[in-house]
């Protein structure tokens, strides 16, 4: 009787010693040395701001913002400000991509339109929550990269294509959510028509002074809130002939 607590002792060793490692786990952290730091990010500048859906949270959590940004820029990736990525163009602040996922009421099984893919990274944020994203970027080369790393990356739920979304994506419309990210001195027309009911859209109108608008399409009309002051880039036109 007194060999079995040392059978125990010795079965216990042996499955400590032989248990397989926690799967993947280890690899994980050690390909993506910047989890910390947007651990650290989603926590001081989305969460502490008021931004309370989980959904958005976790993706924002998610998406590799490093990869977004120059590789000069990585070390900042995570950082409270827009970066340049070339073309004059910008990578949007991390709150404010935060913002208008959760005021775009994004959510599973959502059709998401974006104007202004820029890097691609507001787009990876949508496709982790919404069903399809399709995203319009009016210059091609920013457009072809930021297509190849969302395919790269695995984002098989994001559509990009290059041209002037003033108009929209009449092919794919309604939508239940419009997120434009540069800024029209007018709401587009187009987008609105191609808004689901119940559809919202959140996009930066003006010029120089913008403020961020929330609009929503309900069965009685259109609701307009106004509900910050911000600066984007400015929406340019590929023609003159629009309104
Ligand atoms: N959402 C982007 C940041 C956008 S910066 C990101 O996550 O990185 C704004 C982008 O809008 C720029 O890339 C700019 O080229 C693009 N843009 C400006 N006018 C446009 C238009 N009419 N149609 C489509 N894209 C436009």
């Amino acid at each position: 009787m007194t060999a079995r607590p040392l059978h125990l002792l010795l079965l216990l060793g042996c499955v400590l010693a032989c248990r397989p490692n926690p799967p993947q786990a280890r690899p994980t952290k050690a390909r993506d040395p910047y989890a910390r730091e947007r651990a650290q990010m989603v926590r001081e500048q989305l969460h502490a701001r008021g931004i309370r859906n989980d959904a958005v949270l976790d993706a924002v959590r998610r998406v590799p913002r490093h990869l977004f940004v120059p590789p000069e820029s990585q070390g900042q990736a995570y950082a409270d400000h827009p970066l340049p990525i070339g073309f004059e163009q910008t990578i949007s602040q991390p709150y404010i991509v935060g913002y208008m996922t959760e005021a775009a009421r994004v959510s599973a099984g959502s059709r998401v339109l974006e104007i202004g893919t820029g890097s691609g990274y507001q787009a990876a944020v949508l496709a982790e929550i919404a069903g399809e994203v399709y995203s319009i970027e009016i210059v091609p080369e920013l457009a072809e990269r930021a297509r190849a790393l969302l395919a790269e990356l695995g984002y098989r739920n994001v559509h990009v294509r290059a041209g002037d979304g003033y108009a929209g994506w009449r092919e794919h419309a309604p939508f239940d959510a419009i997120l434009v990210t540069a800024a029209p001195d007018h709401v587009p027309p187009a987008l609105v028509e191609q808004l689901a009911v119940n559809g919202r859209m959140v996009i930066p109108v003006g010029t120089g002074e913008q403020e961020m608008r929330v609009i929503t399409k309900t069965p009685a009309g259109v609701v307009e809130e106004r509900t910050m002051d911000v600066r984007f880039v400015p929406l340019v036109r590929s023609d003159t002939t629009g309104p």
